[in-house]
């Protein structure tokens, strides 16, 4: 069964409540495989599926605060074109940052709006998820704090 430091595979289809639509899926490529207890997940997907069994499917409702933490209003920002260098800034890119992911919200003329909220933050978020195997971590996938192998973190 689930439990830390094992290796689980997992089908999963992400919802949210608010409007029904489907945020993420595996359902259409490889299945997630991911480490438990090592915060390779958001904290309440581990959670919530712990005891779980092969074969078994779960469906949970997690707040915003066990998955992507609220939206802060201060993580929006404005700042000059020029903080960009040389990518042109376009509504609804994403780029990395010295402090993370930031999305370009909004482009005027002289100021960019930019916002480092994740795009989930604030969201509650249903889950359908199917256990597809389990098991034991090897010890040098519990010293990386990942999983290797197919499905998972390869080197
Ligand atoms: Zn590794």
């Amino acid at each position: 069964e689930i439990k830390e430091n094992t290796v689980v595979t997992v089908h999963y289809t992400g919802t949210l409540p608010s409007n029904g639509d489907t945020f993420d899926s595996s359902l259409e490529r490889d299945p997630l495989t991911f480490l438990v207890g090592h915060k390779q997940m958001i904290p309440g997907f581990e959670r919530e599926m712990l005891g779980a069994t092969v074969g078994e499917k779960r469906e949970f409702t997690l707040k915003s605060e066990d998955a992507y933490g609220p939206y802060m209003e201060d993580a929006v920002q404005q700042v000059p074109p020029d903080m960009f260098g040389e990518i042109a800034p376009k509504e609804g890119m994403t780029l990395m940052s010295d402090i993370g992911p930031l999305r370009v919200t909004k482009v005027e003329d002289d100021l960019i709006t930019v916002d480092f909220n994740h795009a989930l933050a604030g969201e509650d978020l249903i889950f359908n998820v199917e256990v597809i195997e389990i098991r034991d971590a090897t010890e040098e996938e519990i010293t990386h704090g990942h999983a290797h192998g197919p499905g998972g973190h390869h080197h």
